[in-house]
């Protein structure tokens, strides 16, 4: 794919065809709970509805940050307006991904060093007051996170690109 460095007004009907992205009013609640948000670079779930809306089509095939969310529906929670920004970056991706098939998400080569996406550094006092080791348990088991590699590594889009993971 190549593309449009113009804005493409029909984007979002290509990405997101709802009604509801054209709810959002710029309020960034759903930055305010995303765990993303605090990643670097951030997940700015505010201006990816923007670039979807403003149609700016290069700017949002070239950004990475929606691979970072983790999945745990906080903005859809949130979101005033409703308009479920979590199944918007489901969308972005997949329309990320089924115009090039040989991207390949940096956050799979997080998952593959270090077992998760997030740095969770900031939330070793909490986990410990909840009696939680202060690392995912798969960091503090080798032989778990060799068997993970090995699961990812069967996996396409790793396989084809196994330079990137150290294979
Ligand atoms: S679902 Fe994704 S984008 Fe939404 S708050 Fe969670 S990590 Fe952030
Ligand atoms: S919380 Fe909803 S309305 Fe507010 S900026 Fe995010 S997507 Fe838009």
């Amino acid at each position: 794919m190549n593309p449009q460095t113009e804005a493409n007004k029909d984007l979002w009907k290509a990405i997101y065809n709802t009604g509801d992205l054209q709810h959002c009013f710029n309020c960034s609640t759903c930055i305010s709970g995303c765990p993303a948000s605090f990643g670097d670079p951030p997940l700015l779930v505010r201006n990816l509805a923007r670039k979807v809306m403003y149609g700016l089509e290069e700017a949002l095939f070239e950004d990475d940050t929606p691979w970072a969310c983790v999945s745990c529906s906080r903005c859809e929670e949130m979101c005033p307006m409703d308009v479920k920004p979590f199944e918007m970056i489901l969308h972005i991706r997949q329309w990320q991904a089924s115009n090039d098939e040989t991207r390949v998400p940096p956050s799979i080569v997080e998952i593959y060093k270090r077992g998760y996406t997030q740095a969770v550094g900031t939330n070793v006092e909490t986990r410990q007051a909840l009696g939680l080791d202060p690392l995912p348990i798969i960091t503090n088991n080798p032989e778990q996170l060799a068997m993970f590699r090995e699961m990812l590594m069967k996996t396409p889009v790793v396989a084809a690109n196994d330079y990137m993971f150290g294979g």
